[in-house]
């Protein structure tokens, strides 16, 4: 190609690409004389700003609430099953009673016809005086109350520690009743002599004796819960007293003046070895409180 061909290729693309002459529009002021030159720039589309959509206004007063979205709310909490349950835990007899023979024999209210019995007893212990009632029923307190906390029940004790002298048994049923509470569960051991007698039973109250007399019937459905419970985890039934782990008597004084369900469990045979061994043993009372705090859901989750 020859330099004067490449010359004019130069000069027709810069004519097509940026200026345009527009020559003689005429009807000018001049006569049309003059020559006015038009610069067109000449802009690609994709170089264009977006285009400004209208804006549509939505009325606010046409918003009513259903048509809000939800409020972000915390799911509610799932109710634990002993929620707004009361349960009066009594660990039986104390560990000073050996002290205040003389206290513990004072003669209190025991029933509804006026029968008295002693303020409260020292309670058994094992063979070889290793481990008294006071202590294991305390030790079973002490892994039943957090178990029925966790349960998200009230717990109330009647006693707080192992070192004290009583209070007495019409004390302890009054505990319960002030406190309304929904269960009452008195925690012991049984100290019988007789060969291999071991196994528990649920002590339950009498119509005879009982203040209550409307809590009768309810109180067999809680021993029946417990004793269900405990025969689940393993713990045998007692093969020397009661029927099928289960006890009807007239001459506890806490199950007599009792104004809610309540029971008495014997755990166990402080006085056969073998069973003694078993009471020793934490893991082992940790599943007879575990065992009770079962027994105590089911039975408060049909009263
Ligand atoms: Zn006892």
């Amino acid at each position: 190609m020859t330099k004067w061909k490449l010359g004019l290729l130069a000069l027709l693309v810069c004519a097509l690409t940026a200026v345009v002459v527009d020559a003689a529009l005429g009807g000018g002021s001049d006569g049309g004389n003059s020559t006015v030159t038009r610069v067109i720039k000449v802009v690609h589309p994709a170089q264009l700003p977006a285009r400004q959509e209208p804006v549509t206004r939505v009325p606010t007063k046409s918003a009513t609430p259903k048509q809000m979205p939800p409020a972000t709310k915390t799911p509610p909490r799932k109710s634990l099953p002993l929620e707004g349950k009361t349960i009066s835990v009594d660990p039986g007899h104390n560990g000073g009673n050996f002290t205040h023979p003389e206290a513990i024999a004072r003669p209190v209210p025991a029933g509804a016809n006026g029968t008295t019995k002693p303020c409260n007893t020292t309670g058994t212990e094992t063979d070889d005086g290793s481990l008294t009632e006071a202590q294991f029923n305390w030790d079973v307190a002490q892994d039943l109350v957090p178990r029925l906390k966790e349960l998200g029940a009230r717990v109330v004790l009647t006693r707080h520690s192992n070192q004290g002298v009583g209070p007495c048994v019409d004390e302890r049923a009054g505990i319960a009743n002030r406190a309304h509470a929904s269960v009452d569960l008195a925690i012991h051991a049984d100290g019988n002599l007789a060969e291999g007698a071991h196994g528990f039973d649920v002590i339950h109250p009498s119509a005879a004796e009982s203040v209550a007399p409307g809590m009768v019937a309810p109180s067999l459905q809680l021993a029946e819960a417990e004793r269900n419970a405990l025969v689940e985890a393993g713990v045998p039934p007692a093969d020397y007293v009661g029927e099928d782990g289960l006890d009807e008597r007239s001459d506890l004084a806490g199950l007599n003046l009792a104004k809610e369900p309540a029971v008495l469990v014997e755990l166990g045979n402080m006085r056969e070895p073998e069973e003694a061994a078993k009471l020793e043993d934490p893991a082992y009372r940790r599943k007879l409180a575990d065992a009770l705090a079962a027994g105590i859901v089911v039975f408060l989750s049909r009263n």
